[in-house]
């Protein structure tokens, strides 16, 4: 499956992108976010939460846990784990209620989740090109994710 790249040319644009991308998915989606401290995750994530109907400004990077849950049209769970020493801290908040459950999972740093990545969903990876420039990669890992990565790539000609 093709990865498609979308640019950013400012916050704003990458709050659209996330609340249109809001609409391609189901309660038990699984989003996990990629990219350097500055580069749009959290913002990308209030996009997300407003296209659920979700207040944005309730949307903050947890500091002290690891997570936050905000109720909109489905629960959104949002998981920061930059600050995540161990695997064991999200063993020990039962994390899989909340990524196989009802809501929608949008994981920061999800790569330090290491062996417990889940083993479908989508995947975002933001990169710093310019001062408000980013480009926001998206592709699907596992086919359950497949259609909503189709959605965003243009038809060929050839
Ligand atoms: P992360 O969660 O990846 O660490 P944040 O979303 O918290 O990043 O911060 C992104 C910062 O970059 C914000 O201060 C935001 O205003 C700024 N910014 C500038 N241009 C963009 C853009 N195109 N998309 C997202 N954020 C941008
Ligand atoms: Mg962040």
């Amino acid at each position: 499956m093709d990865t498609f790249k979308y640019i950013s040319n400012s916050e704003q644009e990458t709050g659209l992108f996330a609340r249109k991308l809001a609409g391609l998915l189901k309660p038990g989606s699984i989003l996990c976010l990629h990219g350097d401290l500055g580069a749009g995750k959290t913002t990308f994530t209030k996009g997300l939460a407003e296209g659920l109907k979700i207040k944005p400004e309730k949307v903050h990077s947890p500091t002290f846990t690891l997570l936050n849950i905000y109720e909109g049209k489905v629960p959104l769970y949002h998981f920061d784990l930059y600050r995540m020493d161990d695997i064991k801290e999200i063993l020990n908040i039962g994390y899989e209620e909340f990524l196989y459950g009802d809501g929608i999972a949008v994981i920061e740093w999800a790569d330090k989740l290491k062996e417990l990545l889940p083993p479908e969903f989508l995947k975002i990876e933001f990169k710093h090109e310019g001062e408000d420039k980013r480009s926001i990669a998206v592709s699907a890992q596992g086919k359950t994710y497949d259609p909503v990565a189709a959605k965003f790539v243009v038809p060929r000609w050839v």
